[in-house]
């Protein structure tokens, strides 16, 4: 069996470990396509919070208590910036996680693509599934707010990070989208799938912008195989995060069905055939859409790999 799921980083890097878990109980393959949307270059040096998150994650090597970033991580490299007053200073950047950017950067400017600069990264962490950036090329989510008295579009991670996503905001553009192509071999996963798993991340800047990338939705859409969601959503509120604020500023109810509803049934043109709710939200309906309810706090790796299954199971 081939297992293709679409992730975020922090939520969908837990997923993932309860995805592996499962595969290598039944015997399947995982391709993770990546979100690149946080990408951004800071002193230099190009970051992808995503890939990382589940990089790190998969390999043993991330923090668990912060959910980003390396375990045993030191800040020197963060204090010596802050004491030349080297902005930005509201991202921080461990000693150890610099190491990879150092690393990534360096290939990516000699020119080699972001796939294979990953699966480079992936030789040191063996993360068990084989990870795919959703696109080689620039794709930056803004979010475009009212600041210095007038509208501006700033990088998602300073909406996120800087100003905790407290800031009055209209929406999100996914700039560089437009002429972005799947990286080589995303939609061959895609279309050579079993199943097609959408892992319980920010629905709205985790995966929107994987999908942003044109030919990568219909991929999904047209596939042969079933597209079953897992809820980030639970009982009315994110498990960690702030998707709420997210959902805010698309319009969407921050429920299990609300996000339901924003994916939309494949029936009608959006990319779900289940979704899979937490059992506080039984009950919920998305039209033409299968909906089961299951435990889905993702505890530990077992309690994940169970929610898997019943992903699987569904339809
Ligand atoms: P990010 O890119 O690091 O923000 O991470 P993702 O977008 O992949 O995942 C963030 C989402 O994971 C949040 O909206 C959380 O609600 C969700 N999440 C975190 N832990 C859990 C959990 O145990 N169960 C479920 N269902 N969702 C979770
Ligand atoms: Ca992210």
């Amino acid at each position: 069996m081939r297992i293709v799921v679409l992730t975020g980083g922090i939520g969908g890097a837990r997923f993932l470990l309860g995805v592996r878990a499962y595969a290598r109980e039944v015997g399947a393959e995982v391709t993770a396509v990546v979100n690149v949307g946080d990408d951004l270059r800071l002193h230099g040096l190009r970051i992808c919070p995503d890939l990382d998150s589940v990089l790190y994650t998969l390999g043993g090597g991330a923090d668990p208590q912060r959910g980003w970033g390396r375990v045993d991580e030191s800040w020197t490299v963060k204090n010596e910036l802050a004491a030349y007053g080297a902005e930005p200073s509201w991202f921080g950047l461990g000693d150890r996680d610099i190491a990879t950017h150092l690393v990534r950067t360096t290939m990516l400017d000699a020119g080699y693509p972001l796939h294979q600069v990953t699966e480079a990264l992936a030789t040191r962490w063996q993360p068990g599934v084989r990870l795919l950036p959703a696109t080689d090329d620039r794709l930056e989510t803004h979010a475009v707010t009212d600041l210095d008295g007038g509208q501006r579009a700033i990088h998602f991670q300073e909406w996120w990070v800087r100003y905790r996503a407290e800031i009055p905001t209209h929406r999100f553009v996914f700039v560089g989208a437009e002429s972005a192509k799947p990286a080589p071999g995303v939609t061959e996963a895609i279309a050579g799938a079993d199943v097609l798993l959408v892992a319980p991340s920010n629905p709205v800047v985790s995966i929107a912008p994987i999908l942003a990338v044109p030919g990568l939705r219909e991929a999904v859409t047209t596939s042969p195989a079933p597209v079953v969601g897992v809820s980030p959503i639970i009982g009315g509120a994110p498990v960690r995060g702030m998707a709420d604020r997210c959902l805010a500023v698309v319009g969407v109810e921050c429920t299990a069905g609300g996000v339901g509803g924003l994916y939309g049934s494949r029936a009608a043109g959006g990319l779900l055939d289940g979704w899979l709710v937490a059992e506080e939200d039984a009950g919920t309906l998305v039209p033409d859409v299968t909906v089961r309810a299951v435990p889905l706090l993702m505890t530990d790796e077992a309690a994940t790999a169970a929610m898997v299954r019943a992903a699987v199971e569904l339809t």
